[in-house]
């Protein structure tokens, strides 16, 4: 049992059968796991993952009022609940006012006549239903979206103690999306989220830069793009404009969907272990690239060297790495050894 230290010592009978599950390593958000029993192997999954963990059981609703009251008082505010199998109707019908939850995860909610009609208070909502309840999940999100409620079902395989499946990605992503956190990345410069991203695998680390040509002509339309083309749906963790100017899009701890099908030394789905920046640019051949986006681009990779490796063999051209092979040709026309020259002093 991975258990630091257990609550139950404060002397609080209201934590009686709660633990925490304090995160290793880089902290990414606190979460509040309900459960009707057990529940252990997933919380140290989620302490794993870098997220404090709470564990809090109660097999009966009048319990998981006065625990979930409890449990939020101890984790203060922007925590997310997780809840495990059968605590969801539990957790969504209690009279404990859930302020300022960060939101909810149902995780193979069983829904029955019994669930009470979806309301905001533990909003915003993800259900994650097995298969036989996904029909009933997708009506009751409908409903709740129709009373204004932020809700989404998806039907997703795998458990929170399986690393990488898509299940235990599905509630990283909601709890990271969620909590609150600063964005990692080069320090002073705009964010402006993009929704185009995923978490990274668990263990992948960022050792490559990709390098992209917008095509589009303007940083406020390239960001229209990020932020609003629901078909082609992409992202850079960059956008460099031709002054020199940088607009993060996307934390570094996320991966970008920048690269699409691509593959670097052998190594497929290039998105997970790179950071993409797309430098203002008509990609034409012509379109020069000025030192000021030269210089911005290599604050960038200054910046990021400073947390991973990433040698200049790996700060690669989006041509190189999409496939099939000739896919892309951006950033058409850039010098990498200009850049290298820049790096280097
Ligand atoms: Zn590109």
């Amino acid at each position: 049992m991975a258990c630091l230290f257990g609550l139950a010592v404060s002397g609080r009978a209201e934590g009686e059968d709660s633990r925490l599950f304090e995160a290793t390593g880089e902290r990414l958000g606190r979460v509040i796991l309900l459960a009707e029993q057990a529940g252990e192997s997933e919380a140290e999954a989620l302490q794993d993952l870098g997220f404090d963990c709470l564990l809090v059981q109660a097999a009966r609703v009048e319990d998981l009022e006065e625990k979930l009251a409890w449990a939020r008082r101890e984790l203060g505010a922007g925590c997310v609940v997780v809840s495990l199998d059968g605590s969801a109707r539990g957790l969504l019908s209690t009279q404990v006012d859930a302020g300022d939850v960060a939101g909810c995860v149902l995780i193979a909610p069983f829904l029955d006549s019994s669930w009470p009609p979806p309301s905001a208070k533990w909003g915003p909502l993800l259900l994650l239903p097995r298969e036989p309840q996904a029909t009933a999940c997708e009506a009751w999100v409908k409903q709740a979206r129709a009373a204004g409620v932020e809700a989404e079902t998806r039907s997703v395989g795998g458990a929170i103690d399986r690393d990488n499946d898509p299940l235990q990605k599905s509630v990283r992503r909601f709890v990271l999306a969620h909590s609150g956190l600063a964005p990692r990345g080069l320090p002073g410069v705009t964010f402006v989220a993009s929704p185009n991203w995923d978490v990274r695998s668990k263990g992948d680390t960022i050792d490559t830069v990709v390098v992209h040509a917008t095509v589009i002509n303007t940083m406020e339309a390239t960001q229209r793009a990020f932020l609003d083309d629901k078909i082609r749906r992409v992202s850079a963790h960059y956008v460099v404009d031709r002054d020199g100017t940088i607009v993060q899009m996307v934390d570094e701890r996320a991966s970008a969907w920048h690269a699409g099908v691509s593959e670097l030394e052998g190594r497929p789905g290039v998105n997970d272990f790179s950071v993409g920046v797309e430098l203002i640019n008509l990609n034409d051949g012509k379109d020069p690239y000025p030192n000021a986006q030269v210089a911005a681009l290599a604050r960038i990779i200054q910046d990021l060297r400073s947390r991973w490796s990433v040698p200049d063999g790996r700060i690669v051209s989006h041509a190189s790495i999409a496939r099939p092979v000739g896919r892309k040709s951006d950033p058409l026309g850039f010098d990498f050894e200009r850049l290298y020259r820049v790096l280097d002093r």
